[in-house]
């Protein structure tokens, strides 16, 4: 439904006509992620706070959905403007405005893409770890939103781990500085965590100050293959229980790999069932000792393979098999749907043969791959949603899955967020109190429900 004429005139004023899109072509390219696609009546491109706090104040004097939108790599339908309405997009909003060496710290706008900034902070010797596999498209401000963690979170931690402040729009246009430039500050309630992983229910983020640490010396990359995904998963909680916490330990299924093999040319060796990709890093003389030790824990779980990269290029031959699987997955389906569990980590060898017994019981196509250091794991369903049988079946697995992780003491999201596709399950894990707590919440800073809506369970 097309907005009413005269608040897309005022929004044009505003943003002028490069920044306002109206026509079925922009609409399409909008409606999107992942998971699900539902058509928006207009998209807000904002350059600067102030213009985004005018879109706000608008919407919110006309009682009309906004859906904040980064780069729209969700995996779990969390930007799709399910309810129609603007789509308030920060990919205009892109800039690093600064790298502070002496304070340590960033500070860029919500459109900053993820891998932009941690190139920019490595020309000054500095990381900023989180790295969600999708960091050289996804925005910070979609980071932030979605508490995004990824392949280095079990030693570095998730973007929540770095923010120090933003600025957060709030539905009536106020602007509200959060945070600022500490590395410690524990003034007040933290509003500024509270923002961190409301998937835009409750405000806008424009800007984003994080905090950043020195670049490590060095890194040794290693691949290492096993007969079963379950043997992989006990190598994870023996290196852990030994405080042995690499910065990558990626875990691949049977499939993941094959079709790796497949599509790249990746080969591995005859009876893999999953292979573990692990890195670890810091200071350089310290790293062989521990690859050393790695190595024998995965010999002692029968590893059948143990590849280590000796040059640059051939630990990205290593990582190729990760980097490009999901690509090559979406291939072979119409639909690939990836789910996004975390258990504690000693339940990783079971959480995985659940996957394992609960795919083979409802007849589903599925893949996992997993965070494993952090106990985050990801069953990847590969299904035709146009076929009934198919789409039962992956129903099925999605509910049964989600019981079973929950009944290990897991949790339903790790790291990609609720959005349309959990909805539903959130009030399971949560119950009635944190439910209740988390609506009044969202009254406080959004009395007309403008936010993101269609997104939390009433
Ligand atoms: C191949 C691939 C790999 C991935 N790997 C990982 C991974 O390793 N770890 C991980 O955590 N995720 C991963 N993801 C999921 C996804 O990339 C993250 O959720 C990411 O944080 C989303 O960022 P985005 O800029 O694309 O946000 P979008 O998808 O556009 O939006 C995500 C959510 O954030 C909200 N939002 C976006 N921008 C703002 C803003 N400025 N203000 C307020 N709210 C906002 C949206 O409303 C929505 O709810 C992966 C996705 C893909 C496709």
């Amino acid at each position: 439904m097309p907005l009413n004429a005269s608040l897309a005139s005022e929004l044009k004023a505003v943003l002028g006509s490069d920044g306002f899109c109206d026509s079925q072509e922009d609409l399409r390219s909008f409606a999107y992620d992942l998971y699900a696609s539902h058509k928006p009546d207009a998209v807000a491109l904002p350059k600067t706070t102030e213009e985004a706090a005018a879109v706000l104040r608008l919407c919110n004097m006309h009682h009309i959905p906004v859906y904040p939108r980064g780069s729209g790599t969700s995996l779990a339908g969390c930007p799709v403007p399910v309810l129609g309405g603007v789509v308030l997009c920060s990919s205009r909003m892109n800039k690093i405005q600064e790298i502070s060496v002496t304070d340590r710290l960033a500070v860029v706008q919500a459109g900053c893409v993820t891998g932009n900034l941690q190139k920019a902070a490595a020309e000054y010797g500095l990381m900023y770890p989180p790295n969600p596999t999708s960091c050289l498209y996804s925005t910070i401000g979609g980071n932030v939103a979605t508490n995004a963690g990824g392949a280095s979170g079990a030693k570095y931690g998730v973007t929540r781990d770095y923010l120090l402040g933003l600025t957060a729009i709030l539905p009536d246009g106020t602007i509200a500085r959060l945070g600022n430039r500490c590395q410690k500050d524990v003034t007040g309630f933290d509003l500024t965590r509270l923002i961190c992983g409301s998937e835009g229910m409750l405000a806008f983020i424009s800007e984003v100050t994080v905090k950043l640490v020195p670049l490590p010396e060095s890194i040794r990359t290693a691949l290492a293959y096993f007969s079963s995904a379950t043997e992989a998963g006990a190598v994870v909680t023996d290196l852990v229980s030994r405080r042995i916490l690499p910065c990558t330990l990626e875990l691949m299924d049977h499939t993941f790999l094959e079709t790796v093999a497949e599509v790249y040319g990746v080969p591995c060796p005859p009876g893999t069932g999953a292979a573990l990709l692990i890195e670890v890093d810091g200071p350089d003389a310290t790293l062989d000792a521990q690859m050393g030790t790695i190595q024998e824990v995965c010999t002692q779980h029968h590893a059948i393979g143990f590849q280590r990269a000796h040059t640059e290029e051939e630990r990205e031959t290593l990582w190729k098999a990760r980097r490009g699987g999901t690509a090559a997955l979406v291939r072979k389906a119409d639909m690939l749907v990836t789910l996004d569990y975390a258990v504690p980590i000693s339940s990783l060898p079971r959480a995985l043969q659940a996957m394992e017994e609960l795919a083979s019981k409802h007849n589903c196509n599925v893949v996992t791959i997993a965070h494993a250091a952090d106990g985050n794991l990801h069953p990847m369903v590969l299904y035709s949603p146009g076929d009934p049988v198919q789409a039962a079946a992956y129903n099925a697995f999605a509910d049964a899955s989600v019981r079973a992780i929950l009944e290990l003491g897991g949790t339903i999201s790790g790291e990609h967020g609720i959005g349309l596709e959990k909805k539903q399950y959130m009030p399971l894990q949560l119950g009635d109190e944190q439910m209740r707590i988390m609506r009044g919440i969202c009254r406080i800073f959004d009395p007309y429900g403008i936010m993101n809506p269609g997104k939390l369970e009433q």
